[in-house]
């Protein structure tokens, strides 16, 4: 059997949002699986976005840096990105390009690894501070934690994942992006845009690892509630 492309994650989108805000696996380690795709950093501490094998940080204002491979983080989702669909896309929103792609995909059973390059005639984006000590459920502080901004005609690129739903206590279900702009000084992630004229990349991934995180926060919580929030945590429309 050929080898199936893989996606890798390590932590839960459960335990993320159960307070779960320190991992066990650094940038350098999960560079070993994929040059695509997004997450977050030890204490939430802002957006990750991989794009073209850099990885980058967007600070709580949406500043991009690149990341050192010693850094820690509590969840992140990687692919060595090898796309086997591309179709160019024209005035499409994100509830519109949910439709679109989703009829675009070989199985709605499989995960995917989504790019979009293209001009934005708007796009709306969200950063956060780090979570304060002692930690609660994110529910609870992510409000007050989290910056939204908006850009106008922009170009740049849109870095996804999309998970079916019968993976949600895994990850988020459905369409997932975090953006950076072609100049690589902004990014975030993504709750809503406006894409006048672009081009979609999709790779179907058929094998999923995933690295349980090896500390007493998540050997102790409690990974099942609270996942209704997640679509008022990750999706604003
Ligand atoms: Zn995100």
């Amino acid at each position: 059997m050929a080898k199936k492309q893989q996606i890798y994650q390590t932590g839960t989108i459960n335990s993320l949002i159960n307070a779960v805000y320190d991992g066990d696996t650094t940038i350098g380690e999960i560079k070993d699986h994929g040059d695509f795709g997004l997450g977050t950093f030890d204490m939430v501490d802002g957006e990750m976005i991989v794009c073209d094998n850099v990885y980058y940080r967007a600070d709580q204002d949406g500043n991009l840096s690149i990341v050192n491979d010693d850094v820690t983080v509590p969840f992140a989702v990687v692919s060595k990105f090898n796309p086997s669909i591309e179709i160019g896309l024209n005035n499409k929103s994100f509830n519109d390009l949910e439709v679109y792609l989703t009829e675009l995909f070989p199985s709605k059973n499989m995960v995917y690894s989504i790019k979009i390059t293209g001009h934005f005639t708007k796009i709306l984006l969200r950063s956060e501070a780090c979570q304060p000590r002692t930690y609660r459920k994110m529910s609870e502080t992510m409000p007050d934690l989290q910056k939204t901004f908006s850009q106008e005609n922009v170009d740049g690129v849109l870095i996804g994942v999309w998970f079916p739903k019968y993976l949600e206590q895994l990850n988020v279900p459905g369409f997932h992006f975090h953006y950076v702009d072609s100049a690589r000084q902004v990014g975030g992630h993504v709750f809503n845009f406006e894409l006048s004229k672009g081009r979609v990349f999709i790779q179907e991934l058929k094998s999923l690892q995933v690295d349980l995180i090896d500390n007493d926060e998540f050997a102790n919580a409690d990974l099942v509630s609270g996942a209704e929030s997640i679509d008022q945590l990750e999706k604003q429309r």
